[in-house]
């Protein structure tokens, strides 16, 4: 079983509408590991990037000044196969869509201001990660609930 880390972004429609509690506290529920979290103001050069495979669609600027809106929340998860379980807690891109009990399904009714920004696979988990933390700004530290998230042949702790 793969230990991974994953990117979450608390967009600008969350920490407008006052659910950084509320999102932050599922995950924390759930049994992962923060491994780094932090308030940023994103810039245009950093969506280009991130945002690049959306460079040709008709809502790339407006998704990118969305996201420029306020200050987000960057958070780094980590876990047993974390990369796919945020992404399932996410729910689909349209909030309309999202099934309830999913973070887009409960507090989404759009396809741009949905909330939450997730990984969405290994490879690309790996570069945000490394895109929006410095190796200083991520924190290796034991979960000391551990033994009651996992049986010991679950984890594997490098
Ligand atoms: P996801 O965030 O679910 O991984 P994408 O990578 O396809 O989805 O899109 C990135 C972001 O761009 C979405 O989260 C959303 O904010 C915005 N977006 C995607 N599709 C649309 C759309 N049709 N109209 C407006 N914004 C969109």
């Amino acid at each position: 079983m793969s230990l991974e880390k994953t990117l979450v972004i608390l967009k600008p429609s969350a920490v407008q509408r006052g659910l950084i509690g509320e999102i932050t506290s599922r995950f924390e529920r759930k049994g992962l590991r923060l491994a780094g979290m932090k308030m940023m103001q994103l810039t245009d050069e950093i969506l280009n990037e991130h945002y690049a495979h959306l460079s040709e669609k008709p809502f790339f600027q407006r998704v990118k000044d969305s996201m420029m809106a306020c200050p987000v929340i960057v958070c780094c998860y980590e876990g047993v196969d974390a990369i796919q379980i945020v992404r399932s807690m996410t729910g689909a891109t349209n909030g309309r869509v999202a099934i309830p009990g999913t973070i887009r399904g409960d507090f989404s009714v759009s396809s741009q201001e949905n909330i939450i920004h997730t990984s969405d696979s290994p490879k690309t988990a790996l570069q945000e990660v490394k895109r929006f933390f410095k190796p200083e700004e991520l924190f290796d530290y034991k979960q000391g609930n551990l033994p009651f998230l996992y049986y010991q042949d679950e984890y594997q702790l490098t």
